[in-house]
Formats: C-alpha cells, sequence, structure tokens
C-alpha cells in the first residue's frame, strides 16, 4: 500500500469513529450526571453501533420520541440515539409528549414514567385508548415486581429500569423497531376492512376493492394509525414525500381521501374515513 493510500486509509478510519465517538463520550458524560451508577460503554461497542444496521425504513431514519423531564438524561439520549442514526425528538412533559405523539408519526416512544403534570402511565393509557399503537419504552427507577405489571398492563411493550447501560437501551430500541416491523408487513384491519400489505390486495365486508398505487399508499399510512387524527402535513411529508414545497398539496391530498372514500364507504352503511374540520382525516369506526 502507498504512504498516500494509508494516508487516506487512516484518515477515513479516524473520520468515520470521530462523530461516533464524540457524541457518545458528551452523551456518557450527561449521562454520569443524570444516573447514579450507569455501566460503562466501550468505545467498541460504539464502532460496533456504527457499522450495525443504518435504522432506517425505506429511505427515511427511523424517528424515535423521547418523552423525559431530566434534561441531563434527555439530551443524552438524543445524543446517543442521532449517533446511531435515528431521527429523535424530544418532549420534556407529559402533555407535549402526547401532544407530539397524537400529531406526528414515529416509529418508537421513549417514555419515562415520573413526569410533572400528566406522568408516563397516564400518557400511555390515554394513547392505547385512543388506538395509537406505536411501541412504547417505558422508563423508570420503579423496580418492584408490582410496577413492571402495572407498566405493561397499561400499554409498554419494554420496561427499562434506571439506571441502565446505554447499549441495552439501544437493544431494546432495535429488537421493539423490528417487532413493529415485522408487524407492518402483516395484515392490517380496522373493522370490515383488511389490508394485505405484501399481496397489495384491500377488502371491505370481503369485497376486492380496486385502488391505485396512491390510494394504497395513503390508505395504508391511515390503517398503521386507526383511530388517530391525520393531518394534510403528515400525509404531505410521510405519504407524497414532500414537506418543503412551495404550492400546498391540500387540494391533491383532499381529492386523493375524496377518492378513496368513495371506494371504501360508498357501499357500506358505516362510514370508516371521516374528515375532522380544521385538522385533518381519520380511519375507524365511530367514536374509535
Ligand atoms: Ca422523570
Amino acid at each position: 500500500m502507498s504512504a498516500r493510500a494509508a494516508d487516506i486509509l487512516q484518515l477515513s478510519t479516524e473520520q468515520s469513529a470521530s462523530p461516533c465517538g464524540t457524541a457518545f463520550h458528551s452523551a456518557l458524560a450527561g449521562f454520569r450526571g443524570a444516573a447514579a451508577n450507569p455501566s460503562p460503554i466501550s468505545v467498541q461497542s460504539c464502532w460496533e453501533w456504527e457499522a450495525g444496521t443504518r435504522h432506517k425504513m425505506g429511505n427515511r431514519s427511523m424517528r424515535v420520541l423521547i418523552v423525559e423531564d431530566e434534561e441531563k438524561m434527555a439530551d443524552a439520549l438524543r445524543h446517543g440515539l442521532e449517533a446511531d442514526h435515528y431521527s429523535v425528538s424530544v418532549a420534556h412533559t407529559g402533555e407535549e409528549g402526547f401532544y407530539l405523539v397524537s400529531t406526528e408519526a414515529y416509529d418508537l416512544v421513549i417514555l419515562d414514567w415520573l413526569l410533572p403534570g400528566r406522568d408516563g402511565i397516564e400518557v400511555l393509557t390515554q394513547l392505547r385508548q385512543r388506538g395509537v399503537s406505536v411501541p412504547v419504552l417505558l422508563l423508570t427507577a420503579k423496580d418492584a415486581t408490582e410496577d413492571r405489571v402495572r407498566g405493561l398492563d397499561a400499554g409498554a411493550d419494554d420496561y427499562l429500569v434506571k439506571p441502565f447501560a446505554f447499549p441495552e437501551l439501544l437493544a431494546r430500541t432495535r429488537a421493539l423497531l423490528r417487532r413493529g416491523i415485522a408487524e407492518t408487513t402483516n395484515r392490517l384491519t380496522v373493522a370490515d376492512l383488511e389490508m394485505d400489505v405484501a399481496a397489495h390486495k384491500v377488502k371491505r365486508g370481503g369485497r376486492d376493492l380496486a385502488l391505485t398505487a396512491r390510494e394504497f399508499d395513503l390508505l395504508e399510512y391511515l390503517l398503521r394509525q386507526p383511530g388517530r387524527v391525520v393531518s394534510r402535513e403528515m400525509l404531505a411529508r410521510d405519504v407524497w414525500k414532500e414537506s418543503a414545497r412551495y404550492t400546498p398539496l391540500d387540494n391533491v391530498i383532499d381529492v386523493h381521501i375524496a377518492r378513496l372514500r368513495r371506494k371504501l364507504d360508498d357501499q357500506s352503511d358505516k362510514t370508516l374515513l371521516r374528515t375532522v374540520r380544521g385538522v385533518g382525516f381519520v380511519l375507524g369506526e365511530d367514536g374509535s
């Protein structure tokens, strides 16, 4: 190998390792301040995260929401997850977290139990009551069996007791997201509406529906968040993949929604796709 090639190799190795190391170490510094006795994390494991999957679904980063009132802990989690290529948002109160989960699409929510105002359990219970099925990893200092049971019964998918080692949080995050992705390949149903995503087929009351590719994508997006109000901004960003645009897509979206509604609901007694004035659209049985 020439000296020049060796220099370039050395440089590229340093460059690929350093962003993770920097983010990781600054995150760890904050983490140490927040947790009483965190387990040490090796730089080796940081490289392994870098070398691992990019945590992407299609061509977008997986979106994680952290709901945590302790700022140092929230910052440490955010930096660590961003270094691992997640797209991260942070809420510092239960109210803010509830609002964000209700209005934005996330692949995973990391939810602290003890929050000022509405606590994590209340937020989780209400989200599940409203049919929001996003995977939730509950963080807490409560370690008693009855607390774990209470957390899981409220609708948490997993539970991590503070203080914890960051690699364990990453491993649990990956496991929950894998489970989520596996579930997303299955059939999606709301009332008598069924979608087979792999076979690209949709039925309502046993009757086949012929949808265009865009209508199918739109319906799949709505079916993944049953009972939840989906805004035009969310549809523009996640279905049309256009968030920064000069002319609003609202009319285009409304036309597609109207066509989809005719195909879904015209031959059925029950309306499933409804407009929420001034907010967006919701797919689900009335009252769900
Ligand atoms: Ca807290």
